[in-house]
């Protein structure tokens, strides 16, 4: 298996939204000849979402599968290649590293940029399900400003809910607050924030039953499950803020991460704790999570990996050499 179906590359880009495409326009440009494997959903999460009017240089806005298409015809004018497949496990114990994909062909990478962004989490609900795009949404920053002076509903209750229920409420009529249970996880000075909102309406106990709408959201029905009682919000949009999982399961072995499986950078680069190995957009930042962000930190990816190989030629590191944690927060 490792015969011919062996390929070795200078530098591996593992994941397709803005960070991936953008550390591949910009080793491309620098010679490395980056190989990209586009992953489970290639466009990442911006594919998912309709109209995206915050990415600067679009000044008329974009439909977000346009502009990641417009991304990857960039990258592959540029000379990266671009490939479909799935990293599906990783050896990082020595360079050159080891990637394989779809549990088969097996890449030599002598650096290894990683981009495999996040996915948020979803109730689970058939509506939700059918309207997502039409009304529903995983992001108040990237949609909020369809429902300008309307009623939305958002279900979650830690800092993400928080956060994007007061953007909301400097947008919205109302916004009504589904928490599931009587307390929230946010922190103090964000729950504070909320209880001083005048138009955020908390739901406590509260379980979200449906969504209403066929080609747009109406309303969403709720239920108390204190008392068993029922009851539908006339709402236009839907927001799920339930938080996300990082897609790092397969560098769980290998690279620090917080508990909840962001992979840990060195503050202010997108270096890990294994030298040569990069991590760059939404896998390693559940901050801000937005497409210009992940596409400069795939910039920054980029030219780290860059510096890293070209001081590799000049002076070869051992295999083994590790990033000191204690830099890394
Ligand atoms: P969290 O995991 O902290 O919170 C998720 C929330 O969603 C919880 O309130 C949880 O409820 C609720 N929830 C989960 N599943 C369901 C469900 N099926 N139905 C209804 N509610 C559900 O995720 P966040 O994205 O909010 O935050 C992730 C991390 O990022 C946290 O550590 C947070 O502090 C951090 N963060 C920091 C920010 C900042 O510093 N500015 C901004 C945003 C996030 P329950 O409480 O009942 O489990």
């Amino acid at each position: 298996m490792e015969n011919k179906s062996t390929e070795r590359v200078h530098c591996l880009i593992i994941g397709s939204g803005p960070a991936g495409y953008s550390a591949a326009i910009y080793t491309a440009r620098a010679n490395l000849k980056p190989l990209l494997y586009q992953g489970i959903q290639p466009g990442g999460q911006l594919t998912i979402t309709t109209e995206v009017e915050n990415y600067p240089g679009y000044p008329n806005g974009v439909q977000g599968p346009e502009m990641m298409v417009d991304f990857e015809k960039q990258a592959a004018r540029m000379g990266a290649e671009i490939r479909y497949g799935i990293a599906t496990k990783v050896d990082f114990s020595k360079r050159p590293f080891k990637v394989w994909i779809d549990d088969e062909k097996l890449i030599e990478a002598d650096s290894v940029i990683i981009a495999t962004g996040a996915t948020a989490k979803w109730l689970g609900l058939p509506s939700e399900e059918k309207l997502n795009g039409y009304g529903v949404s995983a992001c108040a920053v990237c949609d909020g400003f369809f429902f300008r002076g309307k009623e939305v509903a958002i279900v979650g209750a830690g800092d993400t809910a928080a956060e994007e229920a007061l953007y909301l409420s400097k947008l919205c009529m109302n916004v009504h607050m589904l928490i599931r249970r009587d307390q929230m996880r946010a922190s103090q000075i964000m729950q504070q924030r909320i209880r001083e909102a005048s138009n955020i309406k908390i739901y406590w106990n509260t379980e979200v039953e449906e969504i209403i709408g066929d080609n747009k959201v109406h309303g969403v029905r709720i239920k108390n499950t204190k008392d068993g009682k029922t009851e539908t919000i006339p709402i236009s949009g839907f927001f799920v803020a339930i938080g996300h999982e990082p897609n790092s399961g397969i560098f769980k072995e290998w690279l620090t991460m917080d508990e909840t499986g962001y992979i840990k950078t060195v503050p202010g680069t997108s270096k890990t704790n294994i030298e040569g190995v990069f991590a760059a957009g939404d896998v390693q930042d559940k901050i801000y999570r937005q497409a210009v962000t992940a596409a400069g930190s795939g910039c920054m990816a980029a030219l780290d990996a860059e510096r890293w190989l070209s001081l590799q030629e000049k002076v070869p590191a051992s295999a083994e050499q590790q990033i000191d944690l204690a830099v890394i927060k």
